[in-house]
């Protein structure tokens, strides 16, 4: 299949005019599967109300088909066409952080495809705020399911030609509007329980929730590996680069002793490092990639999965990486660097 390109600014004005915007909706409208920009990720969408549509999806990816996928949505009267009902959480919620980097789940309607929800009778929703995003959802007029527009298993792509290495010749088109902003993924959050369930931290964080809500509760699975998550994608090998990657907890020390002792070894080996620390790799590592600043988490969660699949691009035995405070946004990037490192215990990908 020919994958076409679609560049389109996302400051210019009256974007759902666009006519790279128009035609990608056409492909939406179509069955086809289209990547676009949104504030956290590119995601790879298709008609949310269409079985075979979706299906593409998981074939385009490799994904596996008990793994829901998210809806987004453009405004908020299409919430009730894809919701069974909004639980008052949710709404709450929704006025509080939409658009934006947040994924409610609530109850599915009947007319969303089963093969968005896996058979599961909740539905994930979120309204993006990038522009191009909401621009492609109302010009198609019809939800779009869509999950992250990388191959199952592989760091998720936060620029348009992170798509094409993955998806070149597997969808009909990808929209590029340049980075994404985030960087890591919406954050997702049960709300059919008592009290609201963090199933995957993201973009908006556990504080900013606990200030609209008050105490907010966490998968069990997020800290005990054993347990079953309830968002099915969490049980998945997820971020991986080719080589093993492994965490160096303690402190720049640790981690400069443990590139140390690989290269020792004969390893070739690369480190996932911040700008304050790059300089120390120099005549160390093999391969120094550098996700952002310490001082500034929302940079480390900005570059993470740039700098994550810059390593497969070199022929590496062994990559190491510096740990974060796991809070506020260093919270998401804990857990997507503990997928990272965790891979080769899941039987699966996401
Ligand atoms: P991705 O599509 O790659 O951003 O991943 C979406 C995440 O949301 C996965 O971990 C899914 O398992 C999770 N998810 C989507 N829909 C549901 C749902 N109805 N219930 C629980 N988790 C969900
Ligand atoms: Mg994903």
């Amino acid at each position: 299949m020919l994958t076409k390109i679609w560049r389109v600014d996302p400051t210019a004005g009256n974007l759902e005019e666009n006519a790279g915007i128009q035609e990608a909706a056409t492909y939406i409208r179509d069955g086809e599967v289209i990547a676009f920009p949104t504030e956290t990720v590119y995601g790879l969408g298709a008609n949310a109300l269409s079985d075979n549509a979706v299906k593409k999806i998981y074939e385009a990816k490799g994904r596996p088909s008990d793994n829901p996928l998210i809806v987004h949505i453009s405004d908020f009267q299409q919430a009730e066409r894809v919701a069974r009902s909004i639980p008052d959480a949710a709404e709450k919620l929704m006025k509080a952080f939409w658009p934006g980097p947040l994924t409610v789940i609530v109850p599915a309607a009947d007319a969303v495809a089963k093969t968005v929800t896996a058979g599961l009778k909740t539905v994930g929703l979120r309204m993006p705020k990038h522009p191009v995003a909401r621009a492609l959802i109302s010009a198609a007029g019809v939800p779009i399911a869509a999950p992250s527009a990388n191959l199952s298993g592989k760091p998720s792509p936060t620029e348009a030609s992170h798509v094409y290495e993955d998806m070149n010749g597997r969808i009909a088109g990808i929209l590029d509007g340049g980075p994404a902003g985030v960087g890591v993924e919406s954050t997702v959050v049960d709300t059919t329980q008592d009290l609201v369930t963090i199933l995957r931290p993201g973009g908006i964080t556990r504080e900013q929730l606990e200030a609209v809500l008050g105490k907010v509760a966490s998968d069990p699975a997020l800290k005990d590996k054993k347990a079953q998550p309830k968002a099915p994608g969490m049980k998945y090998r997820h971020y991986s680069p080719k080589a093993p990657v492994e965490l160096v907890s303690g402190g720049l020390q640790e981690l400069k002793q443990a590139v140390a002792r690989a290269k020792e070894t004969g390893l070739t080996v690369g480190v996932l490092t911040t700008t304050e620390n790059a300089n120390v790799f120099k005549n160390l590592a093999d391969v120094i990639s550098v996700a952002g600043t310490r001082a500034d988490l929302a940079t480390v969660a900005q570059g993470l999965f740039h700098a994550l699949r810059r390593f497969d691009h070199y022929d590496l035995d062994i990559i190491f990486s510096e740990t974060f405070p796991a809070e506020g946004i260093g919270e998401a990037i804990m857990n997507r660097l503990n997928k990272a490192a965790g891979s080769s215990k899941n039987d699966g990908m996401e």
